[in-house]
This record gives structure tokens, C-alpha cells and sequence, in this order.
């Protein structure tokens, strides 16, 4: 048998299942691949090697006592969890240092519906502070690295799992996207990535970033094992007044039926800057879905330019008050003379990021009192237009589809210190979290330097099972998702 950590998640399960493996025996597999191969990837900021084994072993207890009986697909697989999400008792740092050392008391919704299904946590991933960023250079704790080539960056800010997944270190792992963070470093790493409709999963236990478009997803390596993932997470939770309460769709990957379904391409996405090479990619697959009989229409999302300095009004407004909190009294260090205001000012002064602080700065004063409406009350206003450039584009096509990133992965430092030269990077992310609506990225090809491209689909509000049934057939019939970095 081939190495065990090469195994997808639906592979796994069977072998669980068909007695070849213990979940002991992934986990230890997983821990393993960590120890040799993380020092140079560095996806991981915490490990949970005695929890992980814990869990294990009680999953493996449970194959044991209830055989045949249906067990979920995720009991005994070893996840990863981006550190943005609390794990009850473990560090969750969000990448920061103001939350150095903090353990939640409790755990959030998502991580609490895979981990009663009897997932296993192999650790925390690492994250751009505060999932503010694009590449994971912005986390205070070390950029993560590229496995296809390790002087470029995962993307982010969900890097650390996208890495991890890429790398074999975990089956599958939990990202959060609130302008792009799941699907352009699943992009980056050649894997797939689910952001769901907004309000899908709950956001309970999720640490706010932007709150009207923070949204929590999956990474793995094929779309087919995000599917069970995206089944248990979802669903209403009184914990969270914005989760929705309609019910969650059965997901179906048994070869629909692609003559039905209309794909459109939106012009506005094919831009000046495009890597030529990310284009043909996805052309070539949009092609693809032609030659499976889906119709393809080219349509016009007219707002799409004024999604950058519209979500960087609103999310950077939004996490200006979120990270109020943070003030060396509730949690993590404290820092400073010893007494207020002094400490306040020095213990976010000395503990917040660089470009955490460029963000509480910018949603400060788009918030303040002359300037409310002139910022962040037009910028509401756009993200309306936006929004019903979807909702009109949508009575016409079922999925759209278009490029995750302009470009494939780039270098470390690339960006240097032009945070706007960044931003533009999230410009074909940033439109569906404005509008709250599912996307789904899954590789389809490589540059000639041998790293990934990626496509999305983006589907209306809660229609996530069109996005996996159309990608799946995709992935069924081609390759993309097979190969896997030398590392
Ligand atoms: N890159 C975007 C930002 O910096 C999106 C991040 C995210 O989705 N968390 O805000």
C-alpha cells in the first residue's frame, strides 16, 4: 500500500472501515508527516499530538463495538483547524500575539459537530493575524510555505491548512473566508476549497474578523471528501443568531447530469493582469464542462471593480470594532506600566500587527462620525449593487464560473510593504462574500513553473449542493487533483 497519509479522506474512511487501518494508525501517519516535513512548511502553530491520539483511539473503540452500524464518514480521520477557530482547551491564537497563550473555554459550533462525529484534531494552522491577509505573511507567528515550491506563499489567510492539506500532513482541515481566505490558498496549493453561503455554519466559536462576511469552510484534496465535512457542519445553531434556519441540502455526487445545467462567465473577470496561463486553465475547463453538455453563457457582473475598495471600507470597519476587545485586560498578555490607559495603548501597540493596525486605523475612520457616510455608508450601498448584479446574473445561469487569484502562487516578500498591491490580489474572491453567496475552488491545472491553478464556481445563496455536484463531475473526469508536491 502506498503511504497511508496519501490516502483522501473517502479512501481513509474505507480502509477504517474495512479493518486495514486504525485511526490510531492514521493519526500516528499524520504526526509523523508533521514532525519530518513541517519544520519546512511550517502549516502547524500548535499541535495536539495527545489529543489527537485520544480521540483516536476512541474512535477506534467505536469501530470496534458498533460494526455495521453507519458511522460518520469523519470518525477517526485527522483534520487540521484553522487558529482562527477555539478549540476548547487548546491555544488559539488567530495568528496574533494579543492572544498569546489564550485556551477558549469552549469550542466552536463547527469544530463541536465534527469532533462529536468523532473527527480527530491534529492541531492548529496558521493564519494571517486576524485573517487579515492574503499570503500569511501577516501572522506573528512565521509565514507559512508554499509545498509546491517552498519561497512561495500558501495563500491565505487559511495557508496553514491549505499547506497542510497539500503537504499530507492532515486529510482534510476547517478554513474560514471572509474575502477570499479558503478558496485562493486552495487555489495556491492545489486543492479544494468550500466557502459556504453565509450563514450556513455557525459563526459561534469562529473569532470575528469582518461579522457580515465572515463565513467558515473546508480544504481537502478532492471535492468529493468535502462533501461529508460540509454535511455535519452546517445547519442552524441558536448560538448564532445570523445562522439561517433552512434546511441543509443532501449533497448528491453520483455523476449529475451536466445538460441542464447553464455556467456563466462573467467578462468583468478576465481582466488586464490575468496570468495568461491562469486563463487558459480555466478556460480549458470551463471548455470542459461544454464538452459534458453544460451551456455556457458569457454574462456581466458590472460592480466587480468596486468590490476591493468596497469590502476594504466594510471588513476593516467591522474588525475595528471587533478587535476593541482586545485590550490586555480579557485576554492574553498585558503589557505596559501598570496601570489605565497607559497599558491599553501599549498592549495593542506592542502585540497587534502591522497591518492589523493599518485596519483598526482605516474602520476607525470610516466609522467616525464626518465620515460615516461618506465611506462606510456608500460603500453599504455598493455592496447592495454588487449584490443584485449576482441576483440578476442568477436568473439566468444555475453556477458562474471564473479564476480564483489573477495569478498562480507568489514569491514570499513578493508584496513586499504595498498592502495595496495585496489587496488586489483578493479582487475575484471578494465579490461573494459581499454578496453572501457560496464558492467553491478546485484546481485545474499548473503554470510553467509547476505551480497550481485554480477555478471557482459561485452559485446563488444556499444552493452549495449545484457547486458540488457540477465540480464533482469535473473532478471524476479529470486529474488535476491527483498529483501532489514532492516534499
Ligand atoms: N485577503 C482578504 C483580507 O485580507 C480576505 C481574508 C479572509 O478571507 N479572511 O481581508
Amino acid at each position: 500500500m502506498a503511504e497511508l497519509t496519501d490516502l483522501s479522506m473517502l479512501e481513509a474512511a474505507s480502509a477504517l472501515r474495512a479493518g486495514d487501518v486504525s485511526s490510531t494508525e492514521l493519526t500516528r501517519a499524520c504526526l509523523d508527516r508533521i514532525r519530518a516535513i513541517d519544520g519546512d512548511v511550517h502549516a502547524f502553530l500548535t499541535v495536539t499530538d495527545d489529543l489527537a491520539l485520544a480521540q483516536a483511539e476512541a474512535a477506534d473503540r467505536k469501530f470496534k463495538t458498533r460494526p455495521g452500524e453507519e458511522l460518520p464518514l469523519v470518525l477517526g480521520i485527522p483534520i487540521a483547524v484553522k487558529d482562527v477557530l477555539c478549540v476548547e482547551g487548546v491555544p488559539t491564537t488567530c495568528g496574533s500575539r494579543i492572544l498569546e497563550g489564550y485556551r477558549p473555554p469552549y469550542s466552536a459550533t463547527s469544530v463541536t459537530r465534527l469532533v462529536e462525529a468523532g473527527a480527530v484534531i491534529l492541531g492548529k494552522a496558521n493564519t494571517d493575524e486576524f485573517a487579515m491577509g492574503s499570503s500569511t505573511e501577516n501572522s506573528a507567528y512565521g509565514v507559512s510555505h508554499n509545498p509546491w515550491n517552498l519561497d512561495r506563499v500558501p495563500g491565505g489567510s487559511s495557508g496553514g491548512p491549505a499547506a497542510a492539506v497539500a503537504a499530507r500532513m492532515c486529510f482534510a482541515a476547517l478554513g474560514t473566508d471572509t474575502g477570499g481566505s479558503v478558496r485562493q490558498p486552495a487555489a495556491f496549493c492545489g486543492v479544494s476549497g468550500l466557502k459556504t453561503s453565509y450563514g450556513r455554519i455557525s459563526r459561534y466559536g469562529l473569532i470575528a474578523y469582518g461579522s457580515s462576511l465572515d463565513t467558515v469552510g473546508a480544504l481537502a484534496r478532492n471535492i468529493a471528501d468535502l462533501a461529508p465535512i460540509f454535511s455535519l457542519m452546517a445547519g442552524h445553531d441558536p448560538l448564532d443568531s445570523t445562522s439561517v434556519t433552512d434546511p441543509v441540502p443532501e449533497i448528491r455526487l453520483n455523476g449529475a447530469d451536466l445538460r441542464e445545467l447553464r455556467i456563466g462567465v462573467p467578462k468583468e473577470y478576465f481582466i488586464e493582469g490575468l496570468q495568461p496561463e491562469v486563463e487558459t486553465a480555466v478556460r480549458e475547463a470551463i471548455d470542459a464542462f461544454r464538452g459534458m453538455g453544460a451551456e455556457i453563457r458569457e454574462i456581466s457582473l458590472p460592480h466587480t471593480d468596486l468590490a476591493v475598495p468596497v469590502y476594504y471600507l466594510i471588513a476593516p470597519a467591522e474588525a475595528s470594532a471587533n478587535l476593541a476587545r482586545y485590550d490586555g485586560v480579557r485576554y492574553g498578555p498585558r503589557r505596559g506600566p501598570g496601570k489605565y490607559p497607559d497599558d491599553y495603548f501599549v498592549t495593542r501597540g506592542e502585540l497587534f500587527g502591522d497591518e492589523v493596525k493599518r485596519r483598526i486605523m482605516l474602520g476607525t475612520y470610516a466609522l467616525s462620525a464626518g465620515y460615516y457616510d461618506a465611506y462606510y455608508g456608500q460603500a453599504q450601498k455598493v455592496r447592495t449593487l454588487i449584490k443584485q448584479d449576482f441576483d440578476a446574473a442568477f436568473k439566468d445561469v444555475d453556477l458562474i464560473a471564473c479564476p480564483v487569484a489573477p495569478t498562480t502562487a507568489f514569491g514570499i516578500g513578493a508584496h513586499g510593504d504595498d498592502p495595496l498591491s495585496m489587496y488586489l490580489e483578493d479582487v475575484f474572491t471578494l465579490p461573494a462574500n459581499l454578496a453572501g453567496i457560496p464558492g467553491l475552488s478546485f484546481p485545474v491545472g499548473f503554470d510553467s513553473d509547476g505551480l497550481p491553478i485554480g477555478m471557482q464556481f459561485m452559485a446563488p445563496h444556499l444552493k452549495e449542493a449545484q457547486l458540488f455536484s457540477a465540480a464533482h463531475t469535473y473532478q471524476s473526469a479529470t486529474s488535476w487533483h491527483t498529483s501532489w508536491p514532492e516534499l
